[in-house]
């Protein structure tokens, strides 16, 4: 699949998810991790842009894999997007951890400047000139087509950690502003994990035979550390609290509906579909990417709502001022979990009390019955799906 056939709206999405379904059970599971290049990862599905924008919901593509294999055949690919889910829940419960990093970067980026050794090692690993063969292909994958497969990204992440001695959150950084994908909990956490901080002392060491198998024999990486030195956890890990208390839209209430890259298939959500919509707005998007899906997602919104008034795209700072002249009550959006969107948006929850209009937030259903077994381990949530899929089903 080449870069531009990662789906960025519904239809493209569910068009690959479609497409996908035939592999998605037992040779999901058996493929799953073989690497076969840019442009050809056909073993996975590259739906993530489109799930973390909630172009298609994670209750929707796990309800057809399931369909199609039955539970057991399709568990694999079905924990898979439960990781997702899992990295949301987690972080949610402990949000003081995405302040502590961003706080962090500034003072990274300092002691880069300030290291002679550690800047030039940094420039090799974002030039792709660390002579690491797969790493320095993986980085120009990143860059061209902002996609970098799983298991990759492990091994990119163990390789800039233990082999290069770059520090994790910088290397979480990078991949951040380049992913087609880039999610707050799942790219943080990931490379938590990787480092060994996630799962107190059990870090990844990517293995060059290892690599070699995956990426059919494309690479023969030399160079790499044979041993996983886990850095000092440079963050406060806080114990886990209640996700974010907000407030469930108000279906009596003159609505401005808001669309955010949080999701952009509100309207396909019973709670969201009965709101008397009489304005609806898109926040302004982050990249050329979100761009794209909050244009589909503002399509098909308009669709449902047609008599709503157009507002385009707005700043947080001209929401309420936006909602008022629209002579909406209530800016109803898709819960924001913790992320740049959410931080953007604090100051407008507290605008809008001042000025009496209720800032509303959807949270779904599967995050909301969800989240509560993120706290610990995955294996808490783990053990769960069934009862969670079967609850959905009853
Ligand atoms: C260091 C690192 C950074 C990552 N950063 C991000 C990120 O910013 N955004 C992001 O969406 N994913 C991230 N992931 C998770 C994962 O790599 C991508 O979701 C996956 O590569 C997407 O490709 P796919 O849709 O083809 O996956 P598939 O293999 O087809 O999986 C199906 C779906 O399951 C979910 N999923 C699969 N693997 C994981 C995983 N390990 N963690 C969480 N969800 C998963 C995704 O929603 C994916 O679309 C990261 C993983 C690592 C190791």
């Amino acid at each position: 699949m080449a870069v531009s056939e990662i789906p960025l709206t519904r239809a493209a999405a569910l068009a690959r998810l479609d497409a996908f379904l035939p592999v998605a059970g037992t040779d999901y599971a058996r493929l799953r991790n073989k690497d076969k290049g840019q442009g050809r990862h056909v073993h996975v599905s590259q739906l993530s842009a489109a799930l973390r924008r909630r172009l298609v919901s994670e209750a929707e593509v796990v309800d057809a894999v399931i369909k199609r294999h039955g539970l057991s055949a399709a568990e694999k690919f079905v924990s898979e997007v439960f990781w997702r889910t899992y990295w949301k829940g987690w972080l949610e419960q402990r949000a003081s951890l995405w302040d502590d990093y961003c706080h962090l970067l500034p003072s990274l980026q300092d002691r880069l400047h300030a290291s002679s050794g550690m800047r030039s090692r940094y420039e090799a690993a974002i030039d792709a000139r660390t002579g690491i063969d797969c790493f320095d292909a993986w980085v120009v994958e990143l860059e061209e087509t902002g996609y970098i497969h799983n298991w990759s990204r492990m091994q990119f992440a163990s390789i800039w950690i233990f082999s290069l001695g770059l520090p994790w959150e910088l290397g979480a950084a990078f991949m951040f502003d380049r992913l087609i994908d880039a999610d707050p909990a799942s790219n943080t956490l990931s490379w938590r994990w990787v480092a060994g901080l996630h799962t107190a002392g059990k870090s990844y060491l990517a293995d060059p035979e290892r690599i070699k198998a995956m990426t059919d024999g494309r690479y023969a990486p030399v160079g790499l550390s044979r041993t996983a030195r886990i850095p000092a956890d440079s963050l406060e890990v806080p114990q886990p609290s209640p996700p974010r208390g907000m407030r469930e839209p108000d279906r009596s209430r003159a609505t401005l509906l808001l669309l955010t890259a949080e999701d952009l298939s509100v309207e396909q959500v019973e709670e969201m579909k009965v709101l008397p919509v009489k304005a609806i707005a898109v926040l302004e998007p982050r990249n050329a990417w979100d761009r794209t899906a909050l244009a589909d997602g503002l399509q098909r919104a308009s669709e449902v709502w047609p008599e709503a008034a157009p507002c385009g795209e707005l700043q947080p700072w001209d929401v309420v001022t936006t909602a008022r002249s629209a002579d909406c009550t209530q800016i109803a959006t898709a819960f924001l979990p913790v992320g740049p969107i959410a931080d953007d948006m604090a100051p407008v929850r507290a605008d809008a009390v001042r000025e009496g209009i209720l800032f509303a937030e959807h949270l779904r259903d599967w995050d909301l019955r969800s989240w509560p077994h993120c706290r610990k381990g995955f294996f808490g949530l783990k053990e769960k799906i069934p009862s969670l899929i079967q609850s959905r089903r009853a």
